[in-house]
């Protein structure tokens, strides 16, 4: 079956349950029609990013009227390339993204909205969504993709290099800078952790805790037998051409060349949403979910950045994919009475 073939069946299915497969509560929407407001949906994705995304194929695919609500603000966006992503290794993050809308809006059950979703409350058929333009979009599942907002630390030029040379992750940007002159910002059980993972890129590490390393002595002992040199001094200033690193400046007044630092920055939630909806978050500030990316909430599932600690693309696309797949599960179970 080539993709046309598919397509066209696919539309033909659409049509078909539009009249006879469709709960009636459902009003069935294609990109043809102009939406007429309040529109109801069979699931709701609030942040059209890669889980976002990943979602709504999911359900797109199962037939399902689905609507992306998208501000457009990826986390990764300022970052060169994207790596550690198969089939996309290298791209743009906004390539990656262009590739997936294009493919998930190709199923005309999938319906876009540039906006940002302002509020989510209960209703009796599931929630009612609102954006900031003013806009009320109801559904049955809400599927929460709207990741985390990290906080730059008031660093001069470190804002200007994150995700380029200031980074997140060894698996997403360590190989780029292997080899290299390399510092990890952290202290205590996180700096080990980056510490062992960046040792093993490049012997030349620098470990910046700014402040106190709360360390034991035992480790202290095994980053010194691994060369890996500790500053306390906190850093005052990120020199750095065009966001790439040359050197970092402690307030001792000590200038340390490296080309890359490790930082893992403390975070928010970038939506309100799942505290206003009552989700329960972990100690950490992600969305609970369980297994399947429910929330604690009815209905409403998570995932992506805002509902895991392993942030990367392909995580991110996995647990979307889960939670849209989840989201159709209870519809059929719901439909059929199971
Ligand atoms: C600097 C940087 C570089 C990275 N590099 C890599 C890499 O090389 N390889 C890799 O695999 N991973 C990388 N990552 C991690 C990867 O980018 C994330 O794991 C991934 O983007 C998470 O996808 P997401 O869909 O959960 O969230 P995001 O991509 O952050 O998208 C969330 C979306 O939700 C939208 N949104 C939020 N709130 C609302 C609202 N109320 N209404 C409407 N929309 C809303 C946002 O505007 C955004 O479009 C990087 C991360 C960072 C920060």
């Amino acid at each position: 079956m080539n993709t046309i073939t598919r397509r066209t069946l696919l539309k033909q299915a659409i049509m078909a349950s539009g009249t006879l497969l469709l709960p009636r509560a459902v009003t069935a929407t294609t990109k043809q029609q102009h939406m007429k407001e309040p529109t109801n949906f069979h699931a709701i994705v609030i942040g059209g990013s890669y889980a976002g995304m990943s979602a709504a194929m999911a359900l797109g695919r199962s037939v399902r009227n689905v609507l992306i609500i998208d501000a457009g603000k990826p986390c990764n966006r300022q970052t060169p390339h994207s790596h550690n992503f198969l089939t996309q290794d290298g791209s743009t993050p906004a390539a990656i993204g262009a590739v997936a809308r294009a493919q998930v809006l190709a199923y005309p059950t999938v319906q876009w909205v540039q906006g940002t979703a302002a509020s989510a409350v209960p209703t009796a058929a599931g929630y009612a969504v609102t954006t900031q333009e003013g806009h009320t979009y109801t559904c049955r599942k809400l599927i929460l993709a709207t990741g985390i907002a990290d906080t730059m630390p008031a660093i001069p030029g470190f804002a200007d290099c994150w995700g380029i040379s200031a980074i997140h992750c060894p698996y997403c940007h360590g190989y780029e800078y292997r080899g290299q002159p390399t510092g990890i910002w952290a202290s205590g059980e996180r700096a080990m952790h980056l510490a062992t993972l960046v040792a093993n890129l490049t012997p030349h590490i620098t470990l910046f805790t700014n402040g106190p390393e709360n360390l034991s002595a035992d480790k202290l002992a095994a980053l010194q037998r691994s060369n890996i040199a500790v500053e306390t001094a906190s850093i005052t200033e990120i020199q750095h051409n065009k966001g790439y690193m040359q050197a970092v400046t402690l307030a001792n007044g000590k200038r340390i060349t490296i080309q890359a630092l490790y930082a893992a920055l403390p975070f928010t939630q970038h939506s309100t949403i799942p505290h206003a909806l009552g989700c329960t978050l972990t100690e950490y500030g992600h969305i609970q979910t369980d297994a399947f990316q429910k929330t604690s909430m009815p209905g409403v599932y998570a995932c992506g950045d805002c509902a895991s600690p392993m942030r990367a693309v392909a995580a991110a696309v996995a647990t979307g994919n889960l939670a849209g797949a989840m989201a159709n599960k209870e519809l059929v179970d719901e439909d059929f009475g199971t």
